[in-house]
């Protein structure tokens, strides 16, 4: 079954992989997104990654997307994506810059604050900052997709005004179900149906540590079962989709590479209708990325 998968770190993992051509093309992935991951990295480390993505998609024949026009045809399609703001230095106008270099999609905020807003676990802080503000408002005009994940639930409900206000969804791309396992990292029940009011979606993250304290094979399996039909079952079977954040988390036991994606499906076969089972792989990402790239 193809699929789309928000978020992968494999642009900045070294060594051994999870998603390669060659396990993207077992696991029969339609789109990767992969993200320029720069931890209190600047502009510049931001820049060369974006040259590493095009260096990759050149030497493995994956698709570069850019447009929703591009989401046609077969193949593998790569999707140019940025976590952390703090990449920006605080100018508004390297958001252009960056969307010029082929960056669709900004994780606002990483495990720190940045001139953006603020991270998740710090509650009692202020969301978005002014500057925050106006980048999330440029970021709808390029348009470059909002994505909330590791964001503070302040941060969030600012840029869930902003998406009410002016129509466009956001994204959370790789987060899970805090009502499944308690992490400052999962959505609340409140937040899922938020991103599904606003027509967006969120991506199941495999992370162990997200998931379950069952770290085994089976418990893995069926802690993602679990986090997959509460989402769905809260917000509804339009807001679910697939965040793996394969190369920026530890090994998975039960979902080691790209190449382990068809056994996901299969068992979510066992919970779900076809039809939603094609909804979490494709459909609701696809629909999302339709509507935002323009
Ligand atoms: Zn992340």
């Amino acid at each position: 079954m193809k699929y789309i998968d928000l978020h992968t770190d494999a642009l900045t993992k070294e060594g051994v992989r999870s998603v390669t051509a060659e396990t993207l093309e077992r696991g029969e992935c339609f789109l990767q997104c992969f993200a320029c991951f720069t931890p209190r990295g600047g502009l510049g480390d931001a820049l060369s990654l974006c040259g590493k993505f095009d260096e990759m998609c050149a030497l493995c024949g994956f698709r570069k997307v850019r447009r929703a026009a591009d989401l046609g045809g077969g193949g593998i399609h790569a999707l140019l994506t940025l976590e952390g703001g703090e990449a920006l230095e605080g100018k508004a106008e390297n958001l252009a810059l960056l969307h010029r270099r082929g960056v669709r999609m900004m994780t606002l905020v990483w495990n720190f604050d940045n001139e953006i807003g603020t991270s998740h676990g710090t509650e009692e802080s202020f969301g978005l900052t002014p500057f925050g503000q106006d980048a999330v408002e440029r970021m709808g005009d390029l348009p470059m997709i909002v994505d909330v994940s590791h964001g503070s639930e302040k941060l969030f409900s600012d840029v869930a005004a902003w998406s009410k206000r002016t129509g466009i969804p956001f994204v959370a791309s790789h987060s899970d179900a805090r009502a499944c396992f308690p992490h400052t990292r999962n959505l609340t029940d409140g937040q899922i149906r938020t991103l599904a009011d606003c027509g967006g979606v969120v991506g199941l993250n495999f992370f162990d540590g997200f998931l379950s304290e069952d770290r085994s094979a089976e418990g893995q399996r069926a802690a993602l079962m679990r986090h997959a039909r509460h989402i769905v079952r809260t917000g509804g079977e339009d807001v679910l989709a697939l965040g793996s954040d394969f190369d920026g988390i530890p090994e998975n036991a039960y979902m080691r590479t790209a190449a382990d994606m068809p056994r996901l499906f299969e068992d979510f076969g066992e919970i779900f209708p076809p039809r939603v089972v094609e909804k979490i792989a494709f459909r609701n990402a696809s629909r999302l990325l339709r509507e935002t790239l323009g």
